[in-house]
């Protein structure tokens, strides 16, 4: 992989670039005009991503989100869920649980070894909230402290 693109199993590359929010993506396609958008991390997006995506669409052209549905301690996480909601087709993916290996629907941050609590930062960058790890988990095995 080479800045710029992003490539995938198969060898295909594709140009990609770094946004750093919503109206930049806007900015972006404009500018390149291509028929399909991905977009990652959808979560991290302001409240504007819905629209912009709408505008977007509209080109028209294809418009593909991934992110978190669920932030760590198990909340609709930022406007996933608008996006779910407009979107025209949506397949949820899921990881196998590291505890017990069932299906794994959530994810679990640990704090120096021991589960978050609710009341932690909803985003840690750059792990200034101290020694943060994140880990599938199952909704049983799943572990939101007060
Ligand atoms: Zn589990």
């Amino acid at each position: 992989m080479a800045p710029g693109e992003v490539v995938s199993r198969t060898g295909t590359r594709f140009p990609s670039v770094v946004a750093a929010d919503a109206s930049a993506i806007r900015r972006e396609v404009l500018k390149r005009n291509p028929d399909a958008v991905a977009i990652e991390e959808a979560q991290f997006f302001g409240a504007d991503l819905p629209g912009i995506i709408e505008e977007l669409v509209a080109g028209p052209r294809t418009v593909i989100v991934s992110g978190l549905d669920q932030d760590f301690a198990g909340r609709p996480f930022a406007t996933i869920p608008e996006l779910l909601a407009r979107a025209d087709e949506v397949t949820k993916l899921t990881a196998i649980c590291v505890s017990c290996g069932a299906e794994a629907t959530r994810t679990q941050r640990m704090r120096n070894g021991k589960p978050a609590s609710v009341s932690d930062e909803l985003i840690v960058i750059g792990g200034m909230g101290g020694d943060d790890t994140y880990e599938a988990r199952c909704r049983a095995c799943h572990v939101v402290l007060p």
